[in-house]
């Protein structure tokens, strides 16, 4: 039986992997927001993550993912953190057959989950239960081609498939402070109200086209793997549909975690 209304949509925002194992602003939002959506259980979550930026297209197809730990320079205690979910191949199998004619790996051995996803799922979805699969961004692609390859995912939200997409509207590390207390650069505060008032306004064509706000885009986005996964939320929302702002707001600088849901 399916279910009048499609299943929300979500883009969280991931910054630092810290925010995984730290007490910070973001993981109480987090644990809202899972809790608002589970009422409505998903059957499986397919994941966008910025750290998924590859040559082509893959989806994860293994009935197991491993927990990647795709950084350096951290705690062993983030190393230490396992996010045991299940994949689907099924689900892998499904979002291939929707992209077709483009072709779409079936990874069973390389990656997994990387941080970008389980930073925030151990905190939306801390049981773990809802099977992932993780589909990649072809990283020799302009963005014009991401948002058209995602609308080829819509179905997915009646077949109540939760998808989340995960990376940072403004991602520079280059001028990131370590310092909590450390205020946003201007060009981040300017670039982050823009997005976000394109998303209020559903100006897709604006968000795909974000190089036209010139050097705010320039330095909000230094390389498109942090911001691609915004265009595949978009891609996916209905005409009219509403959008909201669970989590807002900067980080460390030069760090946007504006985060919408869809639906
Ligand atoms: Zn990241």
């Amino acid at each position: 039986m399916s279910h009048p209304v499609p299943m929300p949509v979500l883009f969280v925002a991931h910054g630092t992997p810290m925010n995984a194992i730290t007490e910070n602003r973001f993981r109480p939002l987090w644990h809202q927001w899972g809790e608002a959506l589970l009422p409505r259980k998903p059957k499986a979550i397919l994941a966008v993550s910025a750290h998924f930026y590859t040559r082509g297209t893959h989806v994860t197809a293994m009935e197991k993912p491993p927990t990647i730990h795709d950084f350096h320079g951290f705690p062993q205690e983030l190393f230490d953190v396992q996010y045991p979910a299940p994949g689907s191949p099924a689900l892998a199998q499904r979002v291939a057959q929707l992209l077709a004619p483009t072709p779409v790996g079936q990874d069973k051995d390389s990656w997994g989950l990387d941080h970008g996803t389980w930073s925030v799922l151990m905190h939306l979805f801390p049981r773990a239960d809802i099977p992932v699969v993780q589909l990649s961004m072809d990283g020799t692609q302009p963005p014009e081609y991401h948002y058209q390859l995602a609308r080829r995912l819509r179905p997915l939200r009646d077949e109540d498939v939760l998808v989340v997409a995960s990376g940072n509207v403004v991602h520079n590390l280059r001028t990131l402070n370590r310092s909590e207390t450390s205020p946003p650069a201007d060009w981040c505060v300017r670039f982050d109200a823009a997005v976000r008032a394109m998303l209020e306004k559903g100006d897709h064509a604006g968000l795909i086209h974000y190089e036209a706000l010139g050097e705010d885009a320039r330095l909000s986005v230094p390389s498109p793997d942090h911001y691609l996964p915004l265009l595949y939320a978009i891609a996916l929302q209905g005409e009219g549909e509403k959008v909201s702002f669970p989590v807002t707001g900067t980080h460390l600088h030069s760090l946007s975690m504006l985060s919408c849901q869809i639906g």
